[in-house]
């Protein structure tokens, strides 16, 4: 017989399949093999390949941070795209694949491709040998059930935005099989377990059935032990009255309840035992863990057949509560759930949630879903009601306390008054990327119960039992009130956060979003899922850059506040005022200590003037007047002793309380040193009082700066050279206020050396704090002003984390 091509005989006997690489020892089982379906399956990928190559080019020579989309666009116009693929990591190239060979030839023979200015490369695609590389068994949870190539032909048949959003919905949830599986699951386990623990309840909660299921997600279970606590007691005090062991329930040889007092065992205990009952007793399931050590702890089993991811959990009655809530939320406006399966659809393709294994500084679910009914909640006129209002509403049947946290709400939805608000979907998506693109979340907390933001002020009491962990975004639990669900994340991906929402809230103004192509492009959620390269998807920088605009931005971090200051500062009306002094303070400090950058207020004319406001008032926002005002005296603090000599690390904090911007606040009469923060309690006179105002600077400040020294340049060479020279027990510590200081030194002494003088670079730093949904974040504006050498980008790309970290750093010693 003549061979396949994709086998070989092999000298020992036997054959090797090349396609597959695998052995078999004869040609009766090399046939078998041929027609399996493991060959079959890799010859036709192989195929799809090689069409897939020879419909492909391949495309460099565009801009960093070009999108696939931009991509899409310039070679729509040979012919139909099937997909283009970039390459993630650098985005310097990509592969552009069109439907048929014709559009492939036109692409190449266009002499030249040019897009957004740049002149493109476009070849055409090198072909590989196709060779099988055996993938390792995914974990379930992990898989990404449908992707966005597969989802784009769906979406984009709809005809508008909020028919896409139904699709979603219908791609996703569980079918009725899956459902009926779970169900059936749940059955069984509680059967089995109610043989071991009478009376025990097997209730499921998480995405299962709170109304934002998908085809993957897990079945969380809450086994309620309540009553079987009950009946053992009951059970003990019946035999010890009767003089006797243990009844026959409660003893018989299967009982595990012989074995364990559940009123006096641990939690890790019961779990143990609930594991040897799954592992031993219920048919189907493998792979069973009791994993103690997490916040909740839980046992973890898969269902063999299904790959069905289980948790059980023994404590987590809040958990059942507050599916029941989102619930009820979903049956109250049925808006809720198509919203909340776009927006999760998108954080998990802009990389905001989805953590592995549970744990990470990203988004849950949960949260997001707390961030949608927040939006909501704010709606004028509300979409869904506050958690305060719906306990409003609940008659006593529906009272309900949990670890003393009030749950109460009503439970049938039928009861409540519908919502008088008719925005459309597609209204409400793009609002909800408007709504928190300028959200403030490092300055305010988001609170379901209360259905609006809190001021952190009123959350800064340390020694409170009762408060919740404090991070860079803060969703309070609607019931659980001293927990942020949110408290795992980290500044970056708050910040990513926030960029994505500016960036989607940006599409959902255009055309794309709104209509759909009347030439078959892709449109609507499909482009807004669309993973965007370079600027925003990227770093979690904090600074942004372009040609006009180079801003850093300085969130606000509660860490740099003092025990004091906190106490102080709780529900001060002036806090964000309190906080823009010290960050321009410890910015300043920043350039001129670290940096000897030399730094002069200017005078700046505000772009605004002073607008009176809706209610007739003047805005808070600086006039020109008083900005000069504030000048003055910043010049007058400059010239006061020990402003400019505050370059050893004891006068730091005397030198962000004495920075110009301190002046902004108080009046400090003239020598007079600045009282602490926490010794002072501003008290603006009540005509005065600011509210923030989103269209106006609450303040600004300005300094023309003068860089003498290329002080960006070679820094870590010159960092590690001097922390060579020194002993070990003197070295300061990596990345300190003094080690960077000395290193400026240093490149310093090395131009003194080179003979190389006179001033490398000027440019005006404009400080404000905005408004917005009343946002904390100082923004520091720079604009170049001498810059001969084209220096500036390389420097301000270089400020872009030092200015930042060192900022950090001076407020954690000034708190
Ligand atoms: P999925 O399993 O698809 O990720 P889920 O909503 O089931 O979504 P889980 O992480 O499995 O999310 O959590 C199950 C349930 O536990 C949630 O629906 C919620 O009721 C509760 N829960 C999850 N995370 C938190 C949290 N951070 N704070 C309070 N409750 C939470
Ligand atoms: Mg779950």
């Amino acid at each position: 017989m003549e061979l396949d091509a994709d086998t070989q005989a092999l000298a020992k006997g036997g054959f090797h399949c090349l396609l597959c690489d695998i052995n078999v020892p004869n040609q009766a089982s090399l046939e078998d093999h041929l027609k399996g379906r493991k060959h079959q399956k890799l010859r036709s990928v192989r195929d799809t390949r090689k069409t897939q190559e020879q419909h492909s080019v391949f495309v460099s020579g565009f801009q960093r941070g070009t999108t696939e989309l931009q991509l899409i666009d310039h070679f729509q116009r040979f012919g139909p795209v099937a997909s283009v693929i970039m390459d993630k990591d650098q985005g310097v190239y990509a592969i552009v694949q069109f439907n048929n060979t014709e559009s492939l030839q036109v692409a190449l023979a266009e002499p030249q491709h040019c897009m957004a200015g740049q002149r493109l490369r476009v070849k055409p695609r090198e072909t590989k040998e196709f060779k099988y590389i055996p993938k390792k068994k995914q974990d379930p949870s992990k898989q990404q059930l449908i992707s966005l190539e597969e989802l784009t032909p769906a979406l984009c048949q709809a005809d508008t935005v909020g028919e896409q959003m139904q699709r979603l919905v219908e791609l996703f949830e569980l079918s009725e099989s899956e459902r009926r599986l779970r169900e059936l699951l749940v059955s069984l386990l509680q059967e089995i377990f109610s043989e071991f623990f009478p009376e025990c309840k097997v209730l499921p909660f998480g995405s299962s059935v709170n109304s934002f299921d998908i085809h993957s997600c897990d079945l969380d279970l809450f086994l309620d032990l309540e009553n079987t606590k009950t009946f053992q007691a009951k059970a003990k005090s019946t035999a010890a009255q009767a003089g006797e062991g243990l009844s026959e329930d409660a003893q018989s040889e299967d009982s595990i309840l012989s074995d364990i007092d559940l009123e006096s065992a641990t939690s890790t205990e019961v779990l143990e035992l609930v594991a040897t009952v799954l592992q031993k007793c219920v048919p189907g399931v493998h792979k069973v863990q009791a994993v103690t050590s997490a916040r909740r702890p839980v046992v973890k089993f898969i269902h063999k057949e299904s790959g069905l991811q289980g948790d059980i959990s023994i404590n987590n009655r809040l958990a059942v509560r507050n599916t029941r809530f989102l619930q009820l939320c979903c049956s109250l406006d049925e808006r809720l759930r198509p919203l909340v399966y776009a927006v999760r659809y998108w954080a998990k393709q802009k990389q905001l949630a989805g953590n592995p294994c549970g744990g990470g500084p990203l988004l849950n679910n949960y949260a997001l879903t707390l961030l949608v009914i927040f939006f909501l909640q704010n709606r004028q006129p509300p979409v869904l009601p506050s958690v305060n209002h719906l306990k409003s509403l609940a008659g006593e049947e529906d009272r309900c306390i949990i670890d003393d946290w009030d749950c109460t709400f009503p439970c049938d939805s039928l009861t409540l008054p519908a919502s008088e608000n008719t925005e459309h979907l597609c209204t409400l998506l793009s609002e909800f990327y408007n709504f928190y693109g300028q959200f403030d979340f490092a300055g305010a907390v988001i609170s379901p119960r209360d259905g609006r933001a809190l001021p952190i002020t009123d959350f800064l009491n340390s020694e409170g039992d009762r408060n919740p962990r404090l991070g860079p975004l803060n969703i309070l639990d609607p019931f659980e009130l001293c927990h942020n669900v949110a408290g795992n994340l980290n500044e970056r991906t708050e910040q990513r956060l926030r960029r994505q929402c500016q960036e989607a809230a940006k599409y959902c103004r255009s055309l794309q979003y709104q209509r759909k192509s009347t030439k078959g492009k892709v449109w609507g959620l499909v482009r807004l899922f669309h993973q965007q390269g370079g600027s925003v998807a990227s770093h979690g920088q904090s600074g942004e850059a372009g040609a006009d605009r180079m801003i850093i931005g300085i969130p606000f971090k509660l860490n740099a506040l003092s025990g004091d200051t906190r106490k102080q500062l709780q529900g001060s009306g002036d806090f964000r005022q309190l906080w823009f002094s010290e960050v321009c303070g410890a910015m300043l400090c920043v350039l001129e200590n670290v940096l000897q950058i030399s730094c002069s207020p200017v005078k700046r004319v505000s772009e605004e003037g002073t607008k009176p406001n809706a209610s007739g008032e003047q805005s808070s926002h600086l006039s020109e007047t008083s900005f000069n005002e504030n000048e003055t005296k910043s010049q007058e603090l400059k010239r006061k002793p020990g402003f400019q000599e505050a370059n050893n690390n004891e006068d730091v904090h005397s030198k962000v309380i004495d920075s110009p911007i301190a002046s902004l606040q108080d009046e400090p009469q003239s020598g007079v040193k600045r009282p602490r923060l926490s010794e002072e309690t501003p008290q603006p006179s009540s005509s005065k009082k600011q509210r923030l105002d989103p269209a106006h600077p609450q303040a600004a400040v300005g300094w023309q700066c003068t860089l003498w020294h290329k002080v960006w340049a070679g820094r870590r060479k010159v960092r590690r050279d001097l922390l060579k020279g020194l002993k070990e027990d003197s070295r300061p510590d990596g990345g300190s206020i003094e080690l960077e200081s000395k290193v400026t030194e240093a490149i310093a002494q090395q131009e003194k050396e080179a003979k190389v003088s006179g001033a490398v670079l000027e440019f005006t730093l404009h400080a404000e704090v905005v408004g917005g949904t009343e946002d904390t974040r100082t923004l520091a504006k720079f604009t170049p002003l001498v810059d001969g050498s084209n220096l500036f980008q390389d420097f301000f790309h270089f400020l872009e984390s030092f200015l930042p970290r060192m900022t950090g750093k001076f407020l954690e010693k000034s708190g």
